[in-house]
């Protein structure tokens, strides 16, 4: 059976870390028909839109994307692509796996956690930010609600479920943010009650950074809202080598994009020289959506035995091969 994909090559480096993905889907045989649609600056140019509507129909119609980094032009007035794509689709889980890879300048070696991070609600609320005509006081509004918070729970307890994984853990500040941070800490209570076969913790925010910088090893499924999700979810790039290696999907009920967590890279367009994993790797993650595990496992195994031979690495990892030799080298291990 074939399935169809909204694929957005995007801006800078993003042509040809796609270029080098789909060359490994077509190898590996995952039976994916690609429908290309612009975003970014390639569409303003092209159709006068960052985000032309031609665009949202397919992903609407596919509810599958692959989706390159994208260039938001700064000044213009302009809201990020990427957050009025996640508002568009109500994309409410933001979820990003970070395992520990060979030949990677980390700290740690046995990292295989995922953070799900609440996309649609928070500390991100449009309404509600104020500063004071005399410029001295501002206020902002964090909104959390019983269903934003179920859903993006359940979706965690859901994942770990379907990925053999033990352990939900929900960080929250409900010590001192009691309103916001409670409800969202009582109802991810509420919903792991549901999973009595995983075990559910919960972890105050300021020692959830201590913890993951010192014994990172012991987390599995970590669930929180907006704002600490952004933080945290940044950090654990960071625990295994950066933003390179670090994929990232953005899902909803309608609707699921799939993308490298890093930007454009504008410094390095054009030049063959990007580093193709972090979308291989978001490649990955749409292949377990698909419910193609067998694929995206061979596919993964791939990426690593490559990194683990330092066969025809970029240069971000320390080698001198370029976006397709790295490509090809991991196409040849599948
Ligand atoms: P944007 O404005 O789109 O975020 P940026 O320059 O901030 O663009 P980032 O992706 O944040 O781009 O990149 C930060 C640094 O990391 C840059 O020096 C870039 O070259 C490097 N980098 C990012 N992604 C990759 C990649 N896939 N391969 C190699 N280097 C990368
Ligand atoms: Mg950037």
């Amino acid at each position: 059976m074939t399935q169809t994909i909204t694929v957005i090559r995007g801006d800078g480096i993003g042509p040809e870390i796609m270029d080098a993905t789909l060359f490994i889907l077509d190898k590996l045989g995952a039976g994916l028909q690609y429908e290309e649609a612009d975003a970014g600056v390639a569409a303003l140019e092209k159709h006068g839109d960052l985000m032309p509507k031609v665009t949202l129909d397919s992903i609407a119609k596919n509810k599958v994307a692959l989706k390159s980094p994208l260039t938001t032009p700064v000044g213009g007035g302009f809201t990020s692509i990427n957050v009025s794509l996640r508002r568009h689709f109500d994309l409410y889980a933001n979820v990003r796996p970070v395992v520990s890879f060979p030949n990677t300048k980390s700290r740690y070696e046995n990292i295989d956690m995922i953070t799900v991070r609440e996309n649609t609600e928070g500390a991100y609320i449009s309404e509600g930010q104020e500063v004071s005509a005399d410029g001295e006081t501002a206020v902002s509004i964090t909104r959390v609600t019983r269903k934003g918070s179920e859903r993006v729970v359940r979706y965690a307890f859901e994942l770990a479920k379907a990925n053999g994984r033990k352990k939900v853990t929900a960080v929250h500040k409900a010590n001192i943010i009691k309103s916001t941070s409670g409800l969202f800490l009582k109802v991810a209570r509420e919903v792991a009650a549901d999973y009595p076969e995983i075990e559910f913790q919960e972890m105050i925010v300021d020692n959830a950074c201590m913890q993951l910088v010192m014994r990172p090893e012991q987390f599995d499924v970590v669930v929180t809202t907006n704002l600490f999700g952004d933080i945290l979810s940044d950090l654990c790039a960071g625990l295994v080598g950066g933003l390179g290696l670090a994929p990232g999907a953005n899902i909803g009920k309608d609707a699921a994009i799939f993308e490298a967590v890093h930007g454009t890279a504008p410094d390095i367009a054009g030049q063959g020289k990007a580093n193709p994993v972090a979308l291989l790797l978001a490649a990955v993650q749409m292949l377990e959506h698909l419910g193609q595990q067998d694929n995206a496992e061979r596919l993964r195994k791939a990426i690593v035995a490559t990194m683990d031979a330092k066969d025809s690495l970029t240069g971000d990892l320390g080698g001198t091969g370029s976006t397709m030799e790295f490509a090809k080298a991991i196409a040849s291990r599948l």
